[in-house]
């Protein structure tokens, strides 16, 4: 397809970024290309207008960038899952490990209710830690994730695997 060929070609790849090694995909360089970006929140909006998503939740950071467009399309709600220390209301936080360490990601307690549908949002998935606690999250509010979308999955660190019956949707591999 057309328009996914664009959105891969237009994602950089450095090498040893950020420690050696590592092989990082660079979205910049999707949001200097206008066609690309638009491509890439179109067909996040084709499949998800029709599927009740009723919050759009975003990953801090490069989340904020996709999630917003995708939210304002289908008529979503956007919910910011931030970084420690960052939201100031009342949180709730998941913690989850890293490759050295952990991190924590936070929720405003109310942000999504019992009833919502999400989807969850960030721009790559590669062990699937983050998405996980993203799911914590959304679910001990006691709603719905109907599914996770990302840009790039990095298919052999076998992330899909640990967001156990959730669905992920992903435009490219990496
Ligand atoms: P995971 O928790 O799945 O191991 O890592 C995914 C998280 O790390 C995402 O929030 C993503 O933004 C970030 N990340 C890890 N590797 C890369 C990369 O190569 N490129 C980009 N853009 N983000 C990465």
């Amino acid at each position: 397809q057309t328009r996914i060929k664009r959105i891969a070609s237009s994602i950089r790849v450095i090498p040893n970024f950020p420690k050696p090694g590592v092989m990082f995909q660079d979205i910049t360089t999707l949001l200097l290309d206008p066609k690309a970006f638009r491509d890439t929140v179109e067909l996040f909006v084709e499949r998800y207008r029709d599927m009740r998503i009723s919050v759009v939740a975003g990953v801090e950071a490069r989340g904020f960038i996709f999630g917003p467009p995708i939210a304002l399309s289908i008529g979503a709600k956007f919910v910011p899952l931030r970084k420690p220390k960052k939201l100031p209301g009342e949180v709730i936080s998941e913690e989850y490990s890293l490759e050295y360490g952990t991190d924590t990601m936070e929720m405003h307690v109310g942000a999504v209710q019992f009833n919502d549908r999400v989807l969850v949002i960030d721009d790559l998935i590669a062990t699937g830690g983050t998405l996980c606690a993203a799911i914590k999250l959304i679910e001990r509010a006691g709603a719905e994730v109907i599914e996770c979308a990302c840009v790039i999955e990095l298919p052999e660190l076998k992330g899909r695997e640990r967001l156990g019956d959730r669905p992920l949707f992903v435009l490219v591999e990496g």
